[in-house]
């Protein structure tokens, strides 16, 4: 089972709900492994003391322009979606722009006079950990100054297996990283804020699941704080509400020491446990419907 923790929005506390679900989990004796697919910004493994077992180098197959055998046609900068090609024939500049550059290869397709060939270009790393408590993460993290992660999300959720619970943190937003995420969950797990901002981003989000056919489930945390419209929201829509995090000061110093609330923080944990039963029962989540 893969579920994808995932939010409209950053600071929703998708990373909260993820981590502290994989270590109610990962207590039980569970086989569950948990994937930081936030490939711009990984930051699960802060919670957790664990060993590195292996590490994989992601790269693609970027162009290499030889000028000499180029005969100034422009097809690569034309074939080119990603405007990854810097053409101007009247000066003799034609320049690949690696950052833009995709790696799907057919600027290499288009050229008929051989004067293309393709390099291998560093796009980031996916790293597999051993928790204390014998669970795997994976951490998929982006090269900087890179423009997408979604290549090292793909093989990140790769290297995560099969077996038992799989857990997605999702990359924020509704784009290309969060899509390649949610692709591949058979349960989506949205938390949000009452505000109007996590109302706005969660309409988003949902949209944005509902065009993969894809229902997802629905987490408000700090739900004492806002309004009802989020709520309102759910109910009309008949999206379920898995759970209801009320604000607490202590939640907030317990995550900025670095330590999970499910060590911490026995309602929590309760609220946790209460969370993996309906998650592992299939109650309360929206499954992949294709
Ligand atoms: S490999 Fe694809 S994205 Fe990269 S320059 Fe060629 S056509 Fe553009
Ligand atoms: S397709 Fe080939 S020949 Fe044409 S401009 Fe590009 S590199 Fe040059």
């Amino acid at each position: 089972m893969k579920i994808a923790v995932a939010s409209g929005k950053g600071g929703t506390g998708k990373t909260f709900v993820a981590t502290n679900l994989f270590n109610v989990l990962s207590r039980r004796g569970e086989a569950v492994t948990l994937t930081d697919c936030d490939a711009e910004a990984p930051d699960d493994l802060l919670f957790f003391r664990a060993e590195k077992v292996s590490e994989t180098e992601v790269t693609h197959q970027v162009p290499v322009i030889n000028k000499d055998a180029c005969t100034w046609c422009g097809r690569c900068s034309r074939w080119c979606n990603y405007n990854a090609i810097f053409y101007v024939p009247a000066a003799k500049v034609i320049e690949v722009i690696e950052n833009l550059c995709h790696g799907c290869g057919a600027c290499t397709f288009a050229c008929n006079s051989g004067a293309i060939t393709e390099k291998p270009v560093l796009l980031g790393k996916v790293t597999k950990f051993m928790t204390d408590g014998g669970s795997k993460v994976v951490e998929a993290r982006m090269k900087v100054n890179e423009m997408s992660p979604v290549r090292i999300i793909k093989e990140a959720i790769k290297e995560s297996g099969e077996d038992g619970v799989v857990i997605l943190d999702a990359p924020p937003g509704t784009s290309c990283p969060f899509i390649q995420t949610v692709d591949k969950a058979d349960n989506v797990l949205l938390v949000t804020e009452p505000t109007p901002f996590g109302l706005s981003d969660l309409r988003q989000s949902v949209e944005t699941l509902r065009e993969m056919k894809k229902t997802p489930a629905v987490i408000i945390n700090r739900s004492d704080i806002g309004d009802g419209s989020v709520a309102e929201y759910l109910a009309k829509e008949n999206i379920p509400l898995l759970a209801e995090i009320k604000y607490d000061p202590a939640i907030a110093r317990v995550y900025s020491e670095g330590k999970l609330v499910t060590d911490e923080i026995p309602a929590l944990t309760s609220l946790f446990e209460d969370m993996a039963d309906k998650i592992i029962e299939g109650y309360g989540t929206g499954s992949n419907q294709r």
